[in-house]
């Protein structure tokens, strides 16, 4: 069921389980603004999510609130990750879903990366 994007943070959300370590999750990197981790369903043989450390239910709700060292350090990690996993040259897809329309279904921002095979047009 896809989240409304505009609804306050909440606590118990998924992710912000996987970041405080209740739940498990395949982290692949994580630092001060970031943690990646794969999908547990992956749709591409390569699947990461990429998550900021702050509160935050969507990229509109990110980009207005973080500050300029949250965005600059959750960029770069995107990035990082990118680089750490081989991905630049083969080439990678980022997708962020926002709210209803997008079917986004875990309500603390997440970034997709997908690699590991030509990835056609669109993926999801
Ligand atoms: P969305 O549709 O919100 O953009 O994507 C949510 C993603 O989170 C989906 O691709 C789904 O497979 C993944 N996901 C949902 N629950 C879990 C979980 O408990 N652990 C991990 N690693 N991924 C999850």
């Amino acid at each position: 069921m896809p989240i409304d994007a505009t609804q306050p943070y909440d606590d118990q959300n998924i992710f912000a389980k996987i970041l405080r370590g209740e739940i498990p999750s395949k982290r692949v990197y994580e630092d001060q603004w970031a943690i990646a981790f794969h999908d547990i369903a992956p749709v591409a043989p390569i699947h990461i999510l990429v998550i900021p450390t702050g509160r935050y239910v969507s990229w509109d709700d990110f980009s207005a609130k973080a500050s300029a060292e949250e965005i600059t350090g959750f960029v770069r990690a995107v990035g990082k990750v990118a680089r750490d996993l081989g991905l630049v040259a083969p080439g990678y897809r980022l997708l962020a879903n926002v709210g209803q329309h997008s079917g986004q279904e875990v309500p603390h921002l997440h970034v997709h990366l997908f690699g590991g095979q030509p990835l056609g047009p669109m993926l999801v």
